[in-house]
């Protein structure tokens, strides 16, 4: 009789342990449900990608390991389980609608007046309310369940210990899987953005006559031409260029008032009409349609908001580098680094005539971070202008960085013989702007001086780093 009435205790037990469990998952996923950490979220990436069932199902057994070892207490249910259960049901209806909560779902219930949020919540259909009912329901009846059958997780070692290890295992890989796919699916989003901007070339075959000549092309970044002490600007900080031009236009325009709006208008024939690029008239095709070999070099981002549609203008190159293959933010690199594979091209034996394209980061806002490796960095006691100090010591670095790759060209041309032609142009300017007590210069606004860009050429023939002419 003893036996039996063991046995039996032992099965209610089981059948306890059981409903608790099967209790436990089912009410973590409502919960997380509820709050839109996972589901009703209709396009977000969590998903799309393709391990998100995996995860989903992973992070309901972590959040179920987490409730076991709070819902059975009295204390701990009360104070945790339950406020977090209340939570999640007030918030279920509308995690069915908007997912976790953001700008949108807030908005709804609260920026509009109460019979738009009555309307708002009176369009969620009444099962997501039943739903909210529900999660109460079993949270308290698991608790309850838990409490009768004194199941306490936290005192079985084995269980602890297991659940340490499944928190470590789970949540790393997890983690990782995740990323990974998800830098996959924006890399191959950016890379399809970057294929829609290439056209076909629609230039026809066209001729260069002469020796054969490297072409350099050197977009600057942010100059203002009147920062330049080459166009007059008081400090001495282009002391290269001062000397060294064969022609020095006063009056050259941008193409826009940032780099996108700009260069893909500067470096295309653009619809003048639409004040739109031709991506199938690009500088590039223009050169190749001359036999002429070509080759971009870049500082900026190769894809992201503000460089896919340059980007794809320097991939149609015969040779293109990115040293930053992505956001042009995510990397602060010098300038100079594009000196070394610039050089490699140029040293490169070659019969034909070759445009290289260097695209620098320039006086890039932040200007300050852009002079680090600038020995003599201008100064100033005035902290408001502390910045400008800086913009204008990025002119200098601009100055030095023409100055190197101008030795590279003659020291080739030592070697080979070949001519060069080198051109400095900026893809706009900056303007002004006091935040607080210091003076920016920045694109935050637009303005007359985004348009004034300097423009300079330096031709091997009619040069030397002696002696420059002026040019008009
Ligand atoms: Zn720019």
């Amino acid at each position: 009789m003893k036996i039996l009435k063991l046995e039996s205790k032992i099965l209610i037990k089981i059948a306890s342990v059981i409903c608790f469990g099967i209790l436990l998952i089912v009410l973590s996923k409502f919960i997380l449900q509820g709050f839109g950490s996972i589901n009703h979220l209709p396009v977000s990436a969590l998903n799309t990608f393709p391990g998100a069932q995996i995860e989903k199902k992973l992070v309901i057994t972590i959040f179920a390991i987490f409730l076991s070892f709070f819902i059975a207490s009295k204390i701990t249910f009360y104070f945790i389980v339950f406020p977090i259960s209340i939570l999640s049901a007030l918030y279920s209806p509308i995690a069915s609608v908007y997912g976790a909560p953001d700008y949108q779902s807030v908005v709804s219930l609260l920026a509009t007046n109460f019979s738009e949020s009555v309307e708002f919540l009176s369009s969620i259909p009444v099962k997501q309310y039943g739903k909210s009912l529900l999660i109460i329901v079993m949270a308290i009846t698991c608790h309850l369940i838990g409490e009768k059958a004194k199941i306490k997780p936290w005192k079985n070692k084995t269980y602890v210990l297991l659940s340490c290890v499944f928190f470590v295992i789970a949540l790393e890989p997890t983690l990782f899987v995740r990323k990974l796919c998800l830098a996959i699916e924006v890399t191959k989003e950016k890379l399809a953005e970057l294929n829609k901007y290439s056209a076909n070339s629609s230039w026809q075959s066209s001729e260069r006559k002469g020796v054969p000549t490297d072409y350099i092309l050197i977009i600057g970044e942010s100059a203002r031409k009147d920062y330049f002490h080459a166009y007059g600007y008081p400090v001495s900080n282009t002391p290269f260029l001062d000397k060294n031009f064969s022609v020095k236009v006063d009056g050259m325009k941008a193409g826009g008032t940032y780099t996108i709006g700009s260069l893909t208008n500067m470096l295309t024939v653009p619809d003048k009409n639409k004040w739109s690029p031709r991506y199938d008239r690009s500088v590039i095709d223009l050169a190749k349609s001359a036999g002429i070999e070509t080759c971009w070099i870049s500082n900026q981002g190769m894809v992201g908001k503000w460089d896919t549609p340059v980007s794809a203008i320097g991939k149609k190159a015969d040779l293109s580098i990115f040293l930053n293959k992505g956001d042009y933010s995510e990397k602060n690199i010098s300038d100079f680094a594009l000196l070394k594979p610039f050089k490699n091209i140029i040293n490169r034996k070659s019969d034909q005539s070759r445009l290289i394209i260097l695209h620098t980061l320039g006086s890039h806002p932040d200007a300050c971070k852009r002079i680090t490796d600038i020995a003599d960095t201008y100064q100033t006691d005035d902290k408001s202008l502390s910045y400008i100090a800086c913009y204008v010591t990025s002119i200098k670095k601009a100055d030095q960085f023409i100055e190197k790759v101008f030795n590279i060209c003659q020291k080739e041309k030592v070697v080979s013989g070949r001519p060069f032609s080198i051109i400095y142009f900026s893809d706009h300017g900056n303007v002004h702007r006091t935040v607080g007590n210091k003076i920016l210069i920045n694109n935050n606004l637009t303005s007359k001086f985004h348009y004034d860009i300097p423009l300079i050429r330096i031709d091997s023939e009619e040069n030397s780093v002696s002696a420059g002419k002026g040019g008009g």
